[in-house]
């Protein structure tokens, strides 16, 4: 294996064993080497006749298809980061209306990913056209996407469509619905009446 060093001492970091887990840590002061995942965004912008996607003008999955999106930074709440991915990739503001979900994206070769997605629509006088890492940027039906490149894009899809098909037409962690949970319980839904046995 690879030496890692310590980021505060430079020191060699050594086995240890934390809370169950193989990881490499500072013999001197105690830095250890979590593999934390990173966290990234997809958006599911949705249009009339359908949904914005792009094609990818780099690695990985150049070529194919994807769901604007990407990582958020240290200092970014996640939804102004997705924002600021489609504002990127597709060019065009975008409000968010809801979350979709949040996902493990298992990865081998690089740190795995917690994956948040957001449905959306365009703000108004926004025209989606391809950005720097985008060689296109076009609507397809919801219910056929073009090959794309992440298995996970695919899932939101599928989650989307799902949580679309629920009568309601609301996602299940939407904005309202969470609104909703935050606001205290009316008197009525606290204690529900009960029904008269006949
Ligand atoms: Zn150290």
């Amino acid at each position: 294996m690879v030496p890692h060093y310590c980021v505060n001492c430079g020191g060699e970091l050594v086995k240890r064993v934390i809370e169950g887990r193989d990881v490499e840590a500072c013999p001197q002061d105690g830095f250890v080497l979590w593999h934390d995942p990173k966290v990234t965004t997809a958006v599911v912008v949705e249009v009339e006749g359908g949904i914005v996607f792009g094609r990818r003008a780099i690695e990985p999955g150049y070529g194919l298809w994807c769901l604007p999106g990407g990582f958020v930074n240290d200092d970014e709440e996640p939804a102004l980061a997705a924002a600021r991915e489609c504002m990127e990739e597709i060019c065009a503001g975008v409000e968010m209306t809801g979350l979709i979900g949040v996902y493990h994206i298992s990865k081998r070769d690089a740190p795995s990913m917690i994956g948040i997605a957001y449905q959306a629509r365009l703000v108004d006088g926004s025209a989606p056209s391809p950005g720097a890492e985008m060689l296109e940027v076009r609507v397809f039906p919801v219910d056929s996407p073009p090959p794309l490149a992440f298995p996970s894009h695919q899932r939101v899809l599928a989650e989307f469509l799902r949580s679309r098909a629920k009568p309601g037409a609301e996602g299940p962690l939407s904005a309202a619905a969470m609104a909703r949970r935050a606001s205290p319980p009316s008197r009525e839904r606290a204690r529900p009446r009960r029904r008269h046995k006949p």
